[in-house]
C-alpha cells in the first residue's frame, strides 16, 4: 500500500504541474484534491476488479439477442433495476428500469 500510495501520489503532482504549465497558477489555486483508481473504486464500491461498471460491459453475440441480465431475481415479485441488471452505465440503469417496469406490468 505504501508504494501504491507513493506512485499514486508522483501521479497527481504530475497531472498537477503539467495543467500549471498550460494554466498558470492553477497549482496554488488547488484546495483539495483527490486520485481514484481501480483500487479505490474497489474499496468505495466493491466493484469487482475495481471495474467502473463492476463488470466488462460486452456488447452481445448477435444484435438479435437479448441482454443476459435481467432486472428479475430469484424471488417471485422482487426486481432490481440497475446497470448489474442490464448495459453498463447511466444508460443502462434507464434501460434497465424501462424493462423492470414493462416485466412488472406484464407479471402483476
Ligand atoms: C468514478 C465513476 C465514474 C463514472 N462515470 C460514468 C459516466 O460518465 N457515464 C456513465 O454512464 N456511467 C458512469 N459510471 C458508472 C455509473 O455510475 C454506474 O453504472 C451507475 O451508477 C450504476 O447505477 P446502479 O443504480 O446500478 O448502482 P449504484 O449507482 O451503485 O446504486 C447502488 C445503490 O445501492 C446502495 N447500496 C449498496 N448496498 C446496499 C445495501 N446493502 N443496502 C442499501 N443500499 C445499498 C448504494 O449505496 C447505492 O446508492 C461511473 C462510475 C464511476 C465509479
Amino acid at each position: 500500500m505504501d508504494a501504491y500510495r507513493e506512485k499514486r501520489g508522483r501521479w497527481q503532482e504530475a497531472i498537477v504541474r503539467y495543467l500549471s504549465s498550460i494554466y498558470p497558477g492553477l497549482s496554488e489555486a488547488v484546495v483539495a484534491s483527490s486520485f481514484n483508481s481501480a483500487l479505490s473504486v474497489r474499496q468505495y464500491l466493491n466493484a469487482p476488479d475495481g471495474a467502473v461498471y463492476g463488470f466488462a460491459p460486452t456488447p452481445p453475440p448477435t444484435i438479435w439477442s437479448n441482454p443476459f441480465r435481467s432486472p428479475r431475481t430469484a424471488v417471485s415479485g422482487l426486481y432490481l433495476a440497475s446497470a448489474y441488471a442490464g448495459f453498463g452505465g447511466y444508460t443502462g440503469v434507464v434501460q434497465s428500469a424501462g424493462v423492470c417496469a414493462d416485466m412488472i406490468l406484464r407479471e402483476t
